[in-house]
């Protein structure tokens, strides 16, 4: 393992010490999600130079499914519910990146990102809003299937229900499949999603049925140059592995993909940089580091 330690543990966070490695978050959401706590950026930035991480990437939810529109389509703004679509909160979101940048410019890179929802059929609201504004890095995600949300404990049941782990992992890596090949995204976010809460539903199996049906993704996002996602937020939810998991990490490897990325998915200040150090080292010990993104390119 590398010189980089696992971090110690002091009053919510984990302050990154004796490093060599670089370290960055490239996954975190500020207020205007409305399913995280309501820290700003300049918060999280002040955080982030404390912990001795040099680079962070902001990355609001972005949902576009519109029979999801009741539950998914609203953001935080200036601590209201404000309607997504009304893209307000983008204007300040980049206001507060740009004050960020200044105030942190000597201390910490900043990145303005964003975390697509894709849903099938929406490409064009992607597409807008992607055009409309200087984002650095985009996460594309799978959250629903049959519009209900796999990341929520109390919608996933609904979904799995009837369902046996083959044709749940059939039906993600399709929709998965769709997404990459949309071209929108520059690095998939937590692959293997519907692991979340898959295992508690369907113990090990669901950990069995994925690496034929994953690999002709992989291949796609090799091809097309689109990172993958090393997400520690499994950690915090009891699995042992991150996402995606080992050896479906090392089926990308295989396939040909040689960018990622690595995210804490913080949705309060107490979960940005966990687990990025081992993280790090997961990735270094297979002779890669993370990659950085400015205005949608990868930083070499
Ligand atoms: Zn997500
Ligand atoms: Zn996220």
């Amino acid at each position: 393992m590398g010189t980089a330690t696992n971090g110690k543990h002091t009053g919510g966070n984990y302050y990154l010490t004796g490093v060599s490695n670089l370290l960055v978050d490239y996954h975190i959401h500020p207020e205007y999600s409305i399913d995280a706590q309501p820290h700003g950026i300049g918060e999280y930035c002040r955080m982030a130079v404390k912990m001795g991480l040099q680079e962070i990437c902001f990355t609001p939810h972005f949902e576009v499914d519109p029979r999801r529109r009741h539950l998914d389509w609203f953001v935080r703004l200036n601590g209201r519910m404000v309607a997504m679509e009304s893209l307000n909160w983008v204007e300040q979101f980049f206001k507060d990146i740009d004050t960020a940048k200044k105030e942190y410019r000597d201390l910490l890179t900043v990145r303005a990102g964003l975390e697509v929802g894709y849903e099938p059929g929406q490409e064009k609201a992607i597409e807008n809003i992607l055009n409309a504004y200087p984002f650095d890095f985009v996460l594309g995600s799978i959250h629903c299937m049959e519009h209900i949300a796999i990341s929520s404990r109390s919608e996933c049941r609904q979904y799995f229900q009837g369902k046996d782990p083959l044709q749940v992992c059939r039906d993600y890596y399709a929709i998965m499949d769709k997404a990459v090949e949309t071209g929108l995204f520059d690095c998939m976010a937590h692959l293997d999603l519907y692991r979340r809460y898959g295992q508690l539903f369907y113990g090990d199996k669901i950990n069995k049925c994925h690496a034929r049906l994953v690999e002709p993704v992989f291949s796609k996002m090799a091809a097309q140059n689109i990172a993958l996602e090393i997400n520690t937020s499994s950690r915090r939810r009891g699995l042992k592995q991150f996402h995606p998991s080992e050896p479906l990490f090392q089926e990308a490897v295989r396939c040909g993909i040689n960018k990622f990325t690595v995210g804490s998915d913080a949705h309060k200040l107490g979960e940005l940089g966990d687990g990025i150090s081992d993280a790090v080292n997961f990735l270094k010990d297979y002779d890669f580091k993370p990659t950085t993104y400015k205005l949608r390119h990868p930083v070499e």
